[in-house]
């Protein structure tokens, strides 16, 4: 019987084995015995319907038109709004964001208030990301009890019990950034909090806030001052090269921390007079200001060719329609705080991305790893972030500017519904239900195992496999070869031009994984998740220069991977060499 029911719904939608898997284990609507009572279609219909009644406060009787068109729209899996959306529309959480900033005092009443609501946030499947800098040092006075404090790195070990404990009720691992200035007196105690036990801080993100101050000191090898946030008093001077290489180590070892360039974000801050930006959603992709949060979307890039070219018309219908959807899902959405509503409403931020860039470059016959790659993906997303901005600027005329835009833009600049439109998330579950690759991730190999909630499917990239079987160098044994290493480039049994066109995450240098980044970085709003893979073998020295150099790009964040430095790592090769 659940054999019958995983093919029903797979046929529904053409969708892969390990799509029906994770939708049915966590995103379908259950009766009281557990067992689904909707189908794939029957689930985004739901998100559609629900989403659209936003329309009806604008335009009485719009939303059964709009209910139609955003069926359409996901039922082709064109576009997917991220996961809450698809799991809470139409349900009692009913909380659709993907992702909050919550503010961190140096009080335990506001470490602890921020600890509640990012349980509630994380229960409805939203990630959270806090900026403990202002929390007083390690070994600092706490005057009400003549006692010592603890500093920021003990309360990160009770947010992440929390999030272990919230996961067994919740819809998915809670998902945490903590980001902490380069400055604060327990930087080192953060910076190795994760390289030092490899099972600490599971749930969590660490991202060290870096000034341009910093970064030069670290050029000239200059010295830092450490600064408690609670006196403003020096604490400490070191050199500068000396806590960079701590960082360049931990990251090394583990992956954590990364970087998070606060200058650069607040540059791009498009409220500046609401506050300065601390902190990002977990994985990087929003710079948010406190009790903010962000719907997104991401466009399927893979469905957006036609015969071997960009169809930048079919871009263009869907950025349309997804703008109008996210701005519909900021009304519709319920807020389990009035101060995550009050800051949703007032700026309307969204993020609009997209996913599949490499199985579109792939399918074009561009290497990811190619200027002619970097350079087609620049054009997307200033295409994308262009025809938002117009959208958006359109819907302003109809529904009126977000309300702070009164006060946060020169007289004139164009009125605007959202005051921040485009962001590229990572996509590691709906890219999965698209059946495309993630984010703006090259892919991770041409067949692998994946591991879904503790099991293990073996992958492979349909893309790869249809052209094989249309070239006639398909076989399975040719496929199971390809997952004992990942990758196609070294073989010899594979044409030229195609061992070009697909390379694999691992083999394309961490040089074009950044040119990557920065090229799209330039034409969107907030930022990009992206994680630079390293080989195995790669030394602390190339993190160092990769760290530096993501700087010099003006990304708004960088994160290296080296590969196999977590034990859990979600994705792995059969066997790795
Ligand atoms: N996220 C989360 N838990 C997870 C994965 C993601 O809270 O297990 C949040 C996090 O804020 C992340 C955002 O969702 O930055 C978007 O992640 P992704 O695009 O991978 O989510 P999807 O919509 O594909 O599930």
């Amino acid at each position: 019987r659940e054999a019958k029911a995983l093919l029903r719904v797979r046929d529904e939608l053409k969708l892969s084995l390990a799509a029906v898997t994770v939708l049915r284990q966590r995103y379908l609507r259950r009766d009281a015995h557990g067992h689904p009572v909707e189908s794939t279609g029957e689930m985004l219909d739901r998100v559609a319907t629900f989403v659209a009644a936003a329309e009806d406060t604008y335009q009485a009787g719009a939303s059964e038109q709009w209910a139609q068109r955003f069926s359409t729209l996901l039922r082709s899996l064109d576009f997917l709004p991220n996961s809450p959306t698809l799991m809470n529309a139409g349900t009692p959480l009913g909380f659709l964001s993907g992702c909050v900033v919550l503010p961190v005092e140096d009080s335990l009443r506001s470490i602890f208030s921020a600890l509640q609501y990012a349980s509630i946030i994380q229960q409805a499947g939203g990630g959270t990301g806090y900026a403990f800098s202002r929390v007083r040092p390690a070994g600092d006075l706490v005057a009400s009890t003549g006692g010592t404090a603890s500093g920021p790195v003990p309360f990160l070990r009770v947010f992440d019990t929390a999030a272990d404990v919230v996961r067994q009720g919740g819809r998915r691992r809670g998902a945490n950034m903590a980001v902490l200035d380069v400055s604060h007196p327990d930087i080192y105690e953060f910076v190795t909090a994760k390289a030092a036990d490899s099972a600490a801080l599971e749930n969590f993100n660490l991202s060290v806030a870096v000034s341009n101050a910093f970064l030069r000191a670290v050029e000239a090898n200059g010295t830092h001052r450490l600064v408690n946030p609670r006196t403003g008093r020096t604490t400490a001077r070191v050199p500068a090269a000396d806590l960079f290489d701590a960082m360049c180590e931990s990251a090394h070892r583990c992956g954590d921390p990364g970087l998070l360039f606060l200058d650069t974000i607040n540059r791009a801050n498009p409220l500046p007079h609401l506050g300065r930006i601390e902190a990002t959603n977990p994985c990087g992709e929003v710079p948010l200001l406190p009790y903010e949060s962000c719907n997104l979307g991401s466009i399927n890039l893979a469905h957006c060719t036609a015969d071997g070219r960009m169809d930048w018309d079919r871009l263009t219908n869907i950025v349309e329609v997804a703008v109008r959807f996210l701005d519909d899902v900021i009304d519709v959405s319920r807020y389990p705080f009035d101060e995550l509503e009050q800051a949703a409403r007032a700026s309307r931020k969204i993020g609009l991305g997209f996913m599949g860039l490499a199985e579109m470059l792939a399918s074009l016959g561009v290497p990811y790893d190619s200027a002619q790659a970097v350079r087609l993906a620049g054009r997307i997303a200033r295409h994308v972030q262009d025809t938002a901005h117009a959208a958006s600027a359109r819907l302003a005329e109809s529904r009126g500017a977000f309300p702070a835009f009164a006060d946060s833009a020169p007289a004139n600049s164009v009125a605007v519904r959202n005051a921040q439109l485009t962001s590229i998330a990572p996509t590691g579950t709906i890219s999965l239900i698209a059946g495309t690759t993630a984010g703006i991730e090259p892919m991770f190999a041409i067949a692998y195992a994946r591991n879904v909630l503790d099991r293990h499917l073996l992958e492979s990239n349909p893309c790869f496999e249809r052209l094989a079987r249309d070239r006639g160098f398909y076989s399975d044994a040719l496929l199971t070869e390809i997952a004992r290493t990942g990758g196609v480039r070294g073989n010899r049994r594979i044409p030229e031009d195609v061992r070009a066109a697909f390379p694999t995450a691992l083999e394309i240098a961490p040089e074009w994984h950044l040119r990557m980044q920065a090229a799209v970085q330039r034409h969107v709003d907030a930022a990009v998740s992206k994680t630079i893979n390293l080989p195995t073998s790669a030394t602390v020295d190339d993190v160092r220069k990769i760290f530096l150099e993501a700087w010099r790009a003006k990304v708004k964040g960088i994160t290296a991977y080296r590969y196999g430095s977590r034990p859990h790592q979600v994705l792995t090769l059969v066997s790795p060499e």
